[in-house]
C-alpha cells in the first residue's frame, strides 16, 4: 500500500500540478528502496516521455583543454589548484575536428565543445568555424565554456552555436572561485542572445543540506532549460573534494525523478526518464582515460542508440530541426 499522502503528489503531478517546496522536499526524504519511491520513478517516466514526444538523444562532448583554471573548482581535476600541470594544454584543431565528424557521421544528436575558463575565447570561435565546416548544418553545437557576457554570447551564435551549458553549481563562490552573480548572469546573457540552455543540479553529495537541493532545482526548473538533469559529484582522487561522499546512482537518479515531477512537461530532455546518453573524446574535468579511437567512438554510439532503443525510446537518425528553433 502507498502511503496516501505520497500518492496524491503523485497523481497530481501527472495531472500537470506540480509538488510545492515542502512536498519536494517530503519526497527527497523517503527510503529509496520504498514502494513509494518507485511509484514517484513511475510517474517521472511518464512525464519525461510526455514531454519529450517520447524521444531519446544522444550527446557527444569534445573536451578541448586540460589547462589549469583559475576558477578553482574544488571538485574539479583541471582546477589550478587540484593540478600540478603547467602551462596551456590544448587539444590540436584537427583533432577536435576530426571527434566532430565522426559524432556527426555517426548520427548523435548535439556536440558540446567544452573547454575551461583559461580557453582564449577567440580561439574557441576559431574552433566553432573549423568545426562547423567539418559537420552537417544539421548537427547542433553546444558551448560549455567560462562566464561570457552578452556580447560574447551573440558572436558564439553568429559563429554557429546553438546551445550553452552553463550551471549555477551548489556551492558557487564557496567550493569555487566565481561568484554566483556571473553564473546567472552567463545564463541570461546566453538566453537573451538566443542559445538554448542545458543546465543541471550539480554537483549533489551528501554534505549538501537537501533544503539547498530543493532550491536550486525550483530555480533551474524556472531557467527554462530545454534538458537537465541532477549530476552527482565525481570524487575525484587528489582534488579538494576527493573525500566527499557523493551520493549513489540509484538515489541520484530518485533525486532526478523528483525534479521531473516538479519540472512536469516544460523541460523536454532528461530530468528524472533517462531519455539523454552521453560519449566524450578529448580531455575531461573527471580523470577519465577516453578512447580516441574512431572505431571505438562509432561503436559505443551504436551501442547507446540500441540502449535508447530497448528503453523504448524513439531516436531519430539525424537531429530533429524544431530542437533548437
Ligand atoms: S569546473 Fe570548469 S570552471 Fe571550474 S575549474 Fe573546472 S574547468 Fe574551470
Amino acid at each position: 500500500m502507498i502511503d496516501s499522502h505520497v500518492e496524491t503528489i503523485v497523481d497530481r503531478s501527472i495531472e500537470g500540478q506540480a509538488p510545492s517546496r515542502e512536498e519536494i522536499l517530503a519526497l527527497m526524504k523517503l527510503e529509496v528502496g520504498s514502494a513509494e519511491v518507485a511509484y514517484v520513478r513511475w510517474a517521472a517516466d511518464v512525464l519525461g516521455r510526455r514531454a519529450s514526444s517520447n524521444t531519446g538523444q544522444i550527446y557527444a562532448q569534445i573536451g578541448l583543454d586540460a589547462t589549469p583554471c583559475p576558477e578553482n573548482c574544488a571538485f574539479c581535476s583541471l582546477a589550478a589548484r587540484n593540478t600540478s600541470n603547467e602551462g596551456r594544454a590544448e587539444v590540436p584543431d584537427g583533432e577536435i575536428a576530426r571527434y566532430a565528424k565522426v559524432f556527426d557521421e555517426a548520427g548523435v544528436h548535439l556536440i558540446s565543445l567544452m573547454a575551461t575558463a583559461a580557453y582564449n575565447f577567440e580561439h574557441f570561435l576559431r574552433i566553432v568555424a573549423t568545426v562547423r565546416g567539418a559537420i552537417a548544418d544539421d548537427m547542433p553545437l553546444m558551448a560549455n565554456i567560462g562566464d561570457i557576457t552578452f556580447n560574447q554570447a551573440q558572436q558564439l551564435k553568429t559563429a554557429g552555436i546553438q546551445a550553452i551549458y552553463h550551471a549555477h553549481r551548489l556551492g558557487e563562490g564557496t567550493i569555487t572561485g566565481i561568484a554566483p552573480e556571473r553564473r546567472l548572469a552567463t545564463i541570461a546573457s546566453a538566453q537573451k542572445a538566443g542559445l538554448a540552455l542545458m543546465t543541471a543540479v550539480e554537483p549533489i553529495y551528501q554534505g549538501i543540506p537537501l533544503e539547498d537541493i530543493a532550491d536550486r532545482m525550483l530555480e533551474v526548473i524556472s531557467q527554462k532549460p530545454y534538458c537537465s538533469g541532477v549530476g552527482v559529484l565525481t570524487a575525484v582522487p587528489g582534488t579538494t573534494m576527493a573525500n566527499e561522499t557523493p551520493y549513489t546512482r540509484r538515489q541520484a537518479a530518485y533525486f532526478a525523478s523528483i525534479m521531473r515531477l516538479a519540472a512536469g512537461t516544460s523541460i523536454p530532455f532528461g530530468t528524472g526518464c533517462g531519455n539523454v546518453v552521453w560519449v566524450d573524446a578529448g580531455t575531461n574535468p573527471r580523470g577519465r582515460d577516453l578512447s580516441t579511437d574512431p572505431g571505438y567512438l562509432q561503436s559505443d554510439i551504436a551501442r547507446l542508440r540500441r540502449d535508447l532503443i530497448r528503453q523504448e525510446w524513439d531516436v531519430p537518425a539525424r537531429p530533429l530541426p524544431r530542437w533548437f528553433h
